[in-house]
């Protein structure tokens, strides 16, 4: 991962292929068949440490720089900075043409940060939408803190990425009405894992993925801060306890991952 912005943006795939590219935590990229770019969350800064003295780990460094990152749309699943980071955003804002797309608690952010109306879009759960040409569904995300605190229009995304459908969960607990996005039929899962603040931890992540049943699922939101992790060992452990046929993927923060998938 040398220079994984131009690693991105020379990654060529055909048809019925994804190539995912793991920032660390919540954040991805996918380089799609059609040679188009999206990112789910991209944490890319050291705000965590600005806002709570949360250091990133050795196994996470800054994946690239925000301003390399040329996206067509950044897709944000709630307003916490680990998935809409105050020292991201604007970065990416001023220095590419993607669309922000997010809940009405992204969008109010963004407005506060001086992002232009232009390049925003608000996406609330339950709305399918056409963003920047992309069919993308929010759908529910039950984020709430061990203490009570709701994030109210935390949401996950369907995003249907020129044929392949990715489910990235956001952060949220397990919920027996998150089984619903099993209609879609997703080839890929990306699901959390670190058990805290909010959200499912392995055995829940494995129980919600043997549910889904996509083709493929990928444990993330583990590895970037040591007050907020979890072992994707376990989680590994706990789906093949269900006897569900998805194919999980570990990846490690900066790793590219290309799949092929059958026309579905
Ligand atoms: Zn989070």
């Amino acid at each position: 991962m040398a220079d994984l912005a131009t690693a991105i943006a020379a990654t060529r795939v055909s048809d019925g292929k994804l190539a995912l590219f793991w920032l660390g935590g919540a954040g991805f990229v996918f380089r799609t068949a059609a040679g188009r770019t999206v990112a789910i969350d991209p944490y890319l800064s050291d705000s965590l440490d600005h806002y709570y003295s949360w250091k990133r780990l050795p196994l996470s460094p800054i994946a690239l720089p925000a301003r390399a990152l040329q996206a067509d749309l950044v897709l944000a699943t709630h307003a916490h900075e680990d998935h809409l980071d105050p020292e991201t955003i604007p970065d990416l804002v001023a220095a590419g043409q993607a669309l922000i797309a997010g809940p009405g608690m992204c969008t109010s952010a963004m407005r506060a940060w001086g992002v232009p109306e232009e390049r925003m879009a608000e996406i609330n759960r339950g709305e399918r939408r056409t963003l920047a040409g992309f069919d993308v569904a929010a759908v529910l995300a039950h984020h709430v803190s061990p203490a009570g605190a709701q994030t109210p229009d935390a949401v996950g995304f369907v995003v249907d990425l020129d044929g392949i459908i990715v489910y990235h969960t956001g952060d949220t607990l397990y919920h027996p009405d998150l089984q619903a996005v099993r209609a879609r039929r997703p080839h890929v899962l990306l699901v959390c894992i670190n058990g805290q603040y909010g959200n499912m931890n392995p055995e829940e992540a494995a129980r919600l993925t043997s549910e889904i049943e996509p083709a493929v699922v990928i444990p993330m939101h583990w590895g970037l801060v040591a007050e907020n992790t979890a072992e994707p060992g376990a989680f590994v452990r706990a789906l093949a306890a269900t006897g569900s046929r998805a194919r999980p993927v570990v990846m490690l923060p900066g790793d590219t991952f290309i799949s092929s998938f059958a026309a579905s």
